[in-house]
């Protein structure tokens, strides 16, 4: 049986006592990450977990006194978060040589007591109840939300701390559910940086009016951070506000998505987004904060997971896909489209359409191959509408669908023709000339 992985986290109610003992395991694990880093950065050691455990375990005996105290799973996450950051590196530093990538090449950091998120992991004997979680050498720790774990006796335990606030996640392993949909349905969805998502069906989901409050909130906050003397009192206190309110406003734009990511793979027998190429569009620091708030990457991942437990195949259209540059309807190509034009005008059909909506419809169009022949004349189609296969979700979409038992009455190519579908799919937009 296929299954998929699915994370459940929490937030953990620990005692003064408790929280004393997380911390020493959280600051255990930062000690020891730095620890490795030192001699690897030296070459005393290889960037390897496992040597570094080995060479760490005969070191503290004789140098400190204090390991005894805290689980000795804590040092061990730390060293392979150290190797991923390491295998992160080299494969960054591989792709500069042949000039693939420019930039800064992320050699790994030292963890400071303000800079990270205190995070350790734990295996041994874990209990999960309804209302509580025991951990190896800290004991039972109350949960706030009850009933949400999964119950039972997991093999290793995943703790965080983000602005204060300790949380717990586990996870686990459940079978793909082949949700039979009453009907095949297949929608393109569109990111925006003013609008949140554009469907092909014409749904908008708008940016939450929270988050733009809480983002004036933060502001206000930084601007008064960034006043208070370095290394002052005020200013470590004005850092764990800043902090809180970061922190509050990834929750909200989290759950917002979630909303969106829910509704779209329990409806939709297949999506297709785009596959945004993130770092070249950071170089506009303008829209870099806001691509960032509406959380493009958490986007995609859960769009990814969800896809799988109710049986919707994601398709991401390749990063050369023109998806807002053709005409949804007869697929002329607008090479001169700018990034301030709200709407697309099309000048061989007259079609005049809003520019997110066109886009959500050509990503549905999106296929392997495409019956357009005005747009290739001016694009490599090879390029535009070539698919990328790396994971699950690239997959073409008849493997994605086959995989997720999901059978289509219609002939799929059929279906999703470029030119046929879009004219089925015909939104309100006027034509002008036509
Ligand atoms: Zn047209």
């Amino acid at each position: 049986m296929n299954t998929y992985r699915t994370g459940y986290k929490t937030e953990l109610k620990p005692n003064n006592k408790q929280n004393t003992l997380l911390l020493k395991h959280a600051g255990i694990a930062r000690y020891a990450y730095n620890w490795a880093l030192e001699r690897t950065s030296k070459r005393e050691i290889k960037p390897n977990a496992m040597d570094i455990h080995k060479y760490w375990t005969k070191w503290k005996k004789e140098n400190i006194n204090w390991w005894s105290e805290v689980s000795k799973c804590a040092p061990q996450v730390a060293f392979q978060d150290l190797e991923n950051a390491y295998k992160h590196f080299f494969r960054k530093v591989k792709l500069s040589k042949k000039g693939k990538i420019r930039g800064k090449l992320g050699y790994p950091k030292f963890k400071s007591k303000k800079g990270s998120d205190a995070h350790f992991s734990l295996t041994g004997c874990i209990h999960i109840e309804y209302n509580r979680v025991k951990l190896p050498r800290i004991g039972w720790i109350k949960l706030k939300e009850k009933d949400y774990l999964p119950i039972g006796k997991p093999s290793q335990v995943f703790i965080t701390q983000k602005a204060g606030r300790w949380f717990v996640s586990v996870q686990k392993e459940l079978p793909i559910k082949k949700v039979k949909k009453e009907y095949y349905s297949s929608v393109g969805v569109d990111l925006g940086v003013k609008k949140l998502a554009t469907c092909s069906d014409e749904k908008v989901f708008e940016n939450n009016k929270f988050l733009k409050k809480a983002l004036k909130k933060l502001k206000r906050i930084q601007r008064k951070h960034s006043r208070r003397t370095k290394g002052g009192k005020n200013r470590e206190k004005m850092r764990e506000i800043l902090a809180k309110q970061h922190f509050k406003i990834t929750n909200q734009r989290k759950n917002s998505l979630h909303e969106i990511t829910s509704y779209l793979t329990r409806t939709k027998s297949r999506v297709v987004i785009e596959d945004l190429n993130v770092s070249g569009m950071l170089k506009n620091r303008k829209l870099a904060r806001n691509i960032s708030d509406c959380g493009f990457y958490e986007f995609r991942r859960q769009l990814e997971y969800k896809g799988l437990r109710y049986g919707c195949a994601i398709v991401i259209a390749d990063r050369w896909f023109p998806s807002s540059k053709i005409c949804s309807h007869c697929g002329w190509y607008n090479k001169d489209l700018k990034l301030e034009d709200r709407t697309f005008r099309c000048k061989k059909c007259g079609l005049k359409i809003d520019r997110d909506l066109n886009a959500a419809i050509n990503l549905n169009n999106y296929n392997g191959t495409v019956s357009s022949t005005e747009s290739s004349e001016k694009i490599s189609s090879e390029k535009a509408f070539g698919e990328r296969s790396a994971g699950y979700s690239n997959r073409n979409n008849e493997t994605a669908l086959n995989e997720l038992g999901i059978k289509q009455k219609t002939n799929y190519k059929f279906f999703i023709s470029f030119k046929g579908r879009a004219k089925a799919n015909y939104p309100e937009g006027e034509i002008e000339n036509a």
